[in-house]
């Protein structure tokens, strides 16, 4: 049987993984090494997520970690963070998808610096529409814009 143990009617969590991590472990009267010893996670692990430097578990880790709180996992899931790689890469997929559809030729790829080969093609979209895709790809690295 799992046991949650009922948290302060008042308590505000805190915003972040790290803060909130903190913040129940103290409230809980555990020491960094207890949890350690709780979770299996090495103390240099409990530290680090405390730091903010590890910002998301993997559901058996957050499952150990809530466990040792004694919370439901989900309190630790909704402020975790995933790597932001995809969305930044989206925003500049779009960026350079603009700037090729404005005529622009001459741009640096995102992930090397290097030289991008930039190009329109002309398409049917799926209602049957003409449009234009833009394409490149990186003559350096294997970045092809998607
Ligand atoms: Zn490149």
């Amino acid at each position: 049987m799992r046991q949650y143990k009922q948290l302060p009617p008042d308590l505000e969590l805190a915003p972040t993984l790290a803060r909130r991590v903190n913040q129940l472990r103290e409230l809980r009267n555990l020491t960094v090494k207890d949890l350690s010893k709780m979770t299996r996670f090495t103390l240099e692990r409990v530290e680090d997520i405390e730091a903010g430097l590890e910002s998301w578990l993997s559901a058996t880790d957050r499952q150990r970690l809530a466990a040792a709180l004694a919370i439901e996992p989900v309190l630790l899931q909704e402020v975790e963070t995933r790597p932001k790689q995809g969305e930044k890469g989206e925003v500049e997929n779009e960026a350079i998808i603009d700037a090729i559809l404005n005529g622009a030729r001459q741009l640096q790829c995102p992930q090397c610096g290097g030289q991008l080969q930039c190009s329109l093609q002309d398409a049917l979209d799926l209602d049957g529409n003409p449009t234009r895709f833009a394409k490149a790809y990186c003559t350096k690295c294997p970045f092809i814009l998607k």
